[in-house]
This record gives structure tokens, sequence and C-alpha cells, in this order.
């Protein structure tokens, strides 16, 4: 049982298109570890008829030569996903019972290339949360440290610990200030973001439309190759979903780095970070170095401003896409005997606290008297942020951050909201400009903790963003299992 969880993605799609194994020993294999890892709480919902089923079908296309790139491998989907006919929550209580008639695109595009559901996976509630604990069903265990209860990083905390844990071979995430890179951060995989547009938004539960991204959790950079390759695409459900054709990102695997310019932002590197984190940050600087690259001290004036402006822009965003939830149209309803009193009910009873707390700050700030003063401003200052890339990418073809300030913290040791915001300061600015970024883990720290190194692209250059992450990758050399992983 074990060798078939040894196999990463790519391993694993080779043996199954080589007949070594079948999809159903592997979906089997899986399947056994979401029971073996169920104490994690990674998994809001097992579906393993459909996944036995879909794994039979694609051992019959493995059989006949008709297989497709993700054939038989099998998969964890973020509780934000609409599945058809599978419950999605987005791990809130107002949507407890919502079953999707329609599959996101995202989804549709895995399922087309021969991928195999094995369930959804939990996250923060609508994916606001940087530490898994406002799920409505209660927060994920990181699977890192056995002997104390870890974060697993959030939003998609549930994706992140399910492939750390070995439950899933991939899974999906998304990512709209660092939901996907933190988490994979705090879980010691690999995360990526890529640009704004690239995968479709469509049937995925909407937060902050201008900055939700889909991307992939996995454990290797090949294999956020793989499964990005499959996920993205043009979609005309989505009004800004990008007409770019993705090149093969298995292509840009091996194409090294040599005379390629990193730069270093000086901006990323104040206090408050981790000493460990800022070791394993100086050792990729040398790693990249070493393989060729020139290393460049680059500034991004406005960084400070980022977290500041995200969560006017988010919670803005969010109060105006969770206006849906009303009673009427989607999820829960709370009878009452008038109809304002049953919009207060349902969604004063179906909302956590961290999601209203969203949607107060995001009416304030649109409401006509502060608008100018909060919302235009953030607008502004979102445009400077991108500004600041631009500049600094005409001088460098990369940019290497930390993923975060700190690796992950214990669960239940309840943090203000403002130091739990500072979580994503590193995540934040790319996602305000759009640009496509990817977490990997490239050791651990002194209590035995992961630590994630985050490097940023120019718009819609994931390839190059993937041969440089699998440099960074190649010397890290991490190879560490959670102790919490299934065996
Ligand atoms: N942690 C950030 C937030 O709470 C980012 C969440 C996300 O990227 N979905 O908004």
């Amino acid at each position: 049982m074990s060798e078939l969880l040894d196999l990463n993605l790519v391993e694993a799609s080779k043996a199954l298109k080589n007949k070594e194994i079948s999809s159903l020993e592997l979906t089997k294999a899986y399947l056994k570890s979401i029971s073996d890892t169920s104490s994690l709480g990674a998994y809001l919902e097992i579906v393993e008829d459909k996944a036995i089923s879909m794994a039979k079908e694609s051992d019959k296309k493995l059989i006949d030569g008709t297989a497709r790139p993700l054939e038989g491998i099998p998969i964890g989907i973020k509780d934000m996903f609409c599945t058809k006919d599978i419950k999605t929550t987005a791990s809130s209580k107002i949507l407890e019972n919502f079953i999707p008639t329609y599959e996101s695109t995202v989804t549709q595009n895995l399922w087309n290339d021969g991928a195999v559901i094995l369930g959804k996976l939990s996250c923060d509630e609508f994916a606001m949360g940087s530490s898994n604990e406002t799920a409505a069903k209660g927060n994920v265990i990181n699977p890192w440290l056995k002997n104390k209860k870890m974060s697993p990083g959030g939003s998609s905390g549930g994706s992140a610990a399910a492939v750390a844990a070995r439950s899933a071979l991939a899974a999906t995430g998304t990512d709209t200030g660092g939901s996907i890179r933190q988490p994979a951060a705090f879980c010691g995989i690999t995360g990526l973001k890529p640009t704004y547009g690239r995968c479709s938004r469509w049937g995925i539960v909407a937060f902050s439309s201008s900055l939700d991204q889909a991307g992939p959790l996995t454990r290797t950079v090949s294999d956020a190759a793989l499964m990005l390759n499959s996920m993205a695409g043009y979609d005309q459900k989505d009004s800004t979903s990008a007409n770019l054709k993705m090149p093969d990102l298995m292509d840009y695997l091996d194409k090294g780095i040599k005379g390629k310019k990193i730069g270093i932002p000086k901006e990323y590197t104040q206090d408050g970070i981790s000493e460990d984190i800022v070791k394993f940050y100086e050792k990729s600087i040398d790693w990249l170095r070493d393989e060729g690259a020139e290393i460049i001290p680059v500034s991004l004036p406005h960084t400070k401003y980022a977290l500041p402006a995200y969560y006017i822009i988010a919670p803005a965003e969010a109060s105006s896409n969770l206006a849906r939830y009303d009673g009427v149209r989607y999820g829960a309803r709370q009878e009452a005997s008038s109809l304002d009193e049953m919009y207060e009910l349902t969604r004063g009873n179906g909302f956590g606290d961290e999601v209203k707390r969203r949607i107060m700050i995001g009416t304030y700030v649109l409401s006509s008297g502060y608008y100018d003063a909060y919302y235009l401003k953030a607008q502004k200052v979102r445009r400077l942020i991108k500004e600041d890339f631009e500049n600094v990418y005409k001088k460098v073809d990369y940019i290497l951050t930390p993923s975060t300030p700190t690796t992950s913290f214990e669960l239940g040791k309840k943090q203000d909201p403002l130091t739990m915001y500072l979580n994503d300061i590193f995540t934040v600015p790319a996602s305000l400009a759009g640009l496509p970024g990817i977490s990997l883990p490239v050791g651990l720290d002194k209590s035995g903790l992961p630590i994630g190194i985050q490097l940023i692209a120019n718009s819609f250059d994931e390839p190059g963003l993937i041969s440089t992450a699998r440099v960074l990758e190649m010397s890290a050399g991490f190879n560490f299992i959670a102790d919490g992983a299934a065996k």
C-alpha cells in the first residue's frame, strides 16, 4: 500500500500508463488513507462510489490506449468549487445543504483530462481566513508535529493538509490573497496561484471577484505543472478569463535559470520574520545564484499599503458577492413572519463571525459617504502596487520572497483578526497585481515545521515560474514527510 502512496503525481501517472498499477488500486489506497487520517478533518465529503466508478472508467482507457493527461489520478477538491450533484458548502452553514446542478469549469477540465474525484476539502468559510478556523464544521489539523495541534493555514487548509497527509495525490485550491500559497507553506507542499485570468472562475463560489484565482496544491513543482496544464484555459463563461493558450508546462521543467535575473525586494525583509525563515530565504538566494541566476536588490515601495488596501477591496467585493445568500436563491432559509426578519435570521444564523465582519466592513467602505475615502483610495493604491511590480519587471525576471513571516502556529490560540491578517503580508501584493506566484518547501524550522519560499513571475509567465521553481526545488531537496501522513 505504502509504495502506492510514495508515488507523486508524475510518478503515479507514469506507472498507470505503463500498466504497473491500476487506477482502482491507487484510488482505493487513497480512500484508505482518507479514513486513516480522518482525525485531521481535511475532508467534508467523501464520494467513494463515484471515485471507484471513475477509477474503473480510467482503467479501461489506460488499457485501450486512450488515456488522457491525468488519467486515473485521485484528487481532492476545495469546497469552493461547485461539483454537480455533490454537496458544495464553501465551509459555511448557509450552504450546508447546497447541491449544485452544475460543475465548475476548472473541475470539469480536470475530469475531462481523466482525474478521479475523492471528495470535497474543508477551507475557511467562503475562503476568508488564514488558519482554517473559520470553517463552520471546525478547523483542519496540520499533519506536521503530531504531538501538537497546528494550523494547516488557510483558506485552502483542507487541500494542503490532504496533500501533505497523502490522502489526496493533489488538490485544487483558490487564492484571493494567499490562500493557496500560505497553506502550502504551512504544510510543506507546493502551491501555485496562476495569473489572474488563467483559470476560469465560473462555478467557483465567489469571494472577491477581482482577486479570486484557482490553482493546484501538490507535492512537487512538476505535479503542479501537470495539474495546472489541465485546470487552466480560456472560458467564454468567465468575462475575465484570459484568451491565451497556456504552453505545455511540462516542457519548461528543465530549462534552468542561467542568466535569469532574480529580484530581492528590500521591503520583504523587515522585522517580524522568524529567524529560521530568514536563514532559508538567504540559502534560497545562494542556491539560485549557484545555479547561474543574477541576484538583484529591488524595491517595491508601496508594499506596506498592500494589506490595508486588500482588507478594503476584498471585503467590499465580498459584501456584494454574498448578498445572494438571502434565503431565497441559495442554501439555508430561516422562516420568519416578515421578509426582513427572514433575511436577518437566515444571514444571522447562516454566516460565521469572520464572514459577518467582512460583510460589515465591505458595506461600510462601499457606502456613499465613505466610498471615495476608502474603496476608491484602495483601488488607487492597488494601481500603485501594480506599477511597483511593472517597474521591477523591467529589471528582473522573477522575484523571490518568503511565503509567510512565520511557520504554522498552534490552533485554538485565539488570535485577533489583525494578527491573523498579517499572515498574508507576503502573498497579498502579488494578488493585488494579478501576478502568478508559487510557494515551495525548502526546509524545516527548529521545531520541525516546514518553511515555504515564494517566487513571483510577471503576468502569464507560468512557464518561467515553473522552470525557476524547479531549480529551487532541486537545490533545496526537501524530502521530509509529515509525521501525521498516511503510511
Ligand atoms: N487570508 C486571506 C483572507 O482572509 C486570504 C484568503 C484567500 O486568499 N482566500 O482574506
